[in-house]
């Protein structure tokens, strides 16, 4: 017998969070979810009305009207938001820049928690974000802390950059990974941490298929009545 499990996979930027979740999602037919685009989803939004990132009332005000849709396609995950499709915007560097600062608020925090929690009831789940074990998911049955250094979390996002015709150099980008890695790490609310009884997989020197079999082989393990 195998029951559904909630897998949570948490670490810092660039650690290839995304990816993986999104392929164990998929092996297993549980659904995905990308919590980092919905912070950047709000992000996108108060950049377009120039509201201040610092505000935390008018952002979770401004949370609070919004739709956050997020659909599965053959590229990823679509990220809808008030019916206006948004996941490329989503991944500006306008946005990168500014997410920490809007991740901080305890409000929006508070939000975007019971929105995950939702999403993730009855049924099978891969959620990746920064505090899924410690705060969206605490019961789930597998949590992962996944890393791996600065130097080839940059070289990753490069590669992707590139494959999407943005050319950003490597040390701008390994500045702002460790300039995001700080700021979630470092704030009051939730930071960026590993959960207890997370299992570390220090991704560095791991090819993707080799980190998508290693979560798989214990989500099987977990999933066993
Ligand atoms: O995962 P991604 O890099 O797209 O996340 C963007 C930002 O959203 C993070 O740097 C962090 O500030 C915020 N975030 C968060 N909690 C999550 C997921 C993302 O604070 N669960």
């Amino acid at each position: 017998m195998y029951k559904e499990l909630k897998i949570a996979i948490d670490g810092p930027a660039a650690a290839g969070k995304s990816t993986i979740a999104k392929m164990t999602a998929e092996k297993l037919g549980y659904t995905y979810i990308d919590t980092g685009a919905m912070y950047r989803a709000l992000t996108h939004k108060a950049l377009v009305q120039n509201i201040d990132t610092n505000d935390g009332d008018k952002l979770t005000a401004l949370l609070r009207d919004t739709a956050i849709v997020l659909l599965p396609s053959a590229k990823g995950q679509k990220v809808i938001v008030d019916d206006v499709d948004v996941s490329e915007e989503i991944r500006s560097q306008q946005v990168t820049a500014h997410v920490s600062a809007v991740a901080v608020h305890s409000g929006v925090r508070a939000l975007m928690v019971e929105k995950q929690q939702q999403l993730a009831e009855g049924t099978g789940v891969v959620m990746d974000g920064r505090d899924i074990g410690t705060a969206v998911l605490p019961n789930a049955e597998l949590k992962i802390f996944m890393t791996a250094s600065v130097e080839e979390r940059a070289m990753r996002r490069y590669l992707e950059n590139e494959k999407r015709g943005m050319a950003t150099p490597l040390e701008q980008l390994a500045a702002e990974i460790s300039e995001r890695d700080r700021a979630d790490s470092e704030r009051v609310v939730s930071p960026l941490k590993q959960a207890e009884d997370a299992i570390v997989i220090d991704t560095t020197s791991m090819t993707i298929e080799e980190v998508a079999r290693e979560i798989s082989k214990l989500a099987e393990e977990r999933a066993h009545i």
